[in-house]
């Protein structure tokens, strides 16, 4: 729905994917512009990656090859046009899986193991010794979260399974490690504390992988001063920026293809109140044909 200068969804449960869809129309109209009005350039090579949001899937796995060497590259994802992100945080990603024992839970919850206890104690631990959301300890910085929760089947058995889905994030690797191991500690130890009258107590699996690693660019890398340039042509005022989110930019710049991200008009990403900034997005479509015909 458009109203003002802003599109939004009709339905006010429901986003409506500018995240990243106007990166994906910025550049689609560049390369339409480009074809339309005969517009020389340099040598250009457009990449539509895929899965982004579930582990910057597309841009890990996209073949090299194929892009063609290029000595410049940007990337379209964000609000304003004029932020430029230059570096962003690294994220690993882990699945928990906590094993307790059934039993009925009126009849002989004495012998049960509940692996929804053992969540809750390890949350809890996390939550209140400050390893939960936004993590401060003493310089360092990072967030963590439990996403996902899955378990129980009905309320007269006690759980014997549990899932959980969570992450961790730091610019730091070693912090970032830190968190991993923090969470990990919590579930088993959690899982010790609730034992049965037969002396069980429940297990708990780990498995995860690194999203995306840290990267921050240097003053002097030349995406970044052609960015800066093109923003500044444009009419703009270019402010660098380090993201506490991952970026396609991750994956790209630490495959050895250092990628500058400007924003294309989000507002409210990842919530019912996304909008698009029509005013922005504009903007970002005149400096990504700014930047594709090779002025800057
Ligand atoms: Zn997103």
């Amino acid at each position: 729905m458009l109203q003002g200068n802003e599109i939004f969804s009709k339905n006010s449960s429901r986003g409506i994917g500018a995240d990243d869809r106007a990166g994906v129309a910025v550049l689609l109209n560049t390369a339409l512009e480009i074809l339309e009005k005969n517009i020389p350039s340099p040598p250009l090579t457009f990449l539509w990656s895929v899965q982004e949001e579930v582990g910057l899937q597309g841009v890990r796995h996209a073949s090299l090859g194929m892009l063609q060497n290029p000595k410049l590259a940007f990337n379209f994802d964000g609000g304003s046009p004029e932020k430029l992100t230059i570096g962003a945080t690294g994220g690993y990603r882990m699945q928990i899986k906590i094993s307790g024992l059934a039993s009925h839970a009126g009849g002989a919850p004495e012998k049960g193991v509940s692996a929804i206890a053992i969540a809750g104690l390890a949350i809890a631990d996390l939550q209140k010794r400050g390893w939960h959301g936004q993590i401060i300890k003493g310089r360092q910085r990072g967030t963590s979260n439990i996403g996902v929760i899955h378990g129980g089947t009905a309320t007269n058995v006690i759980a014997d399974r549990v899932e959980l889905k969570a992450e961790a994030r730091s610019y730091s690797k070693a912090f970032r490690s830190k968190i991993v191991a923090q969470i990990k500690t919590a579930f088993s130890r959690a899982a010790k504390q609730v034992v049965n009258t037969n002396g069980h107590s429940g297990q708990v699996t780990f498995t995860g992988q690194t999203d995306y690693e840290s990267f921050r660019l240097k003053q002097t890398e030349p995406s970044l001063q052609v960015a800066k340039a093109a923003v500044r042509a444009m009419g703009g005022n270019p402010v660098p920026f380090c993201s506490a989110g991952g970026l396609d930019a991750n994956w790209l710049t630490a495959r050895g293809i250092p990628t500058v991200t400007l924003g294309c008009g989000q507002l409210y990403q990842h919530t019912c109140q996304e909008r698009l900034d029509l005013p922005w997005f504009h903007k970002a479509c005149s400096i990504a044909l700014y930047l594709a015909s090779g002025r800057s």
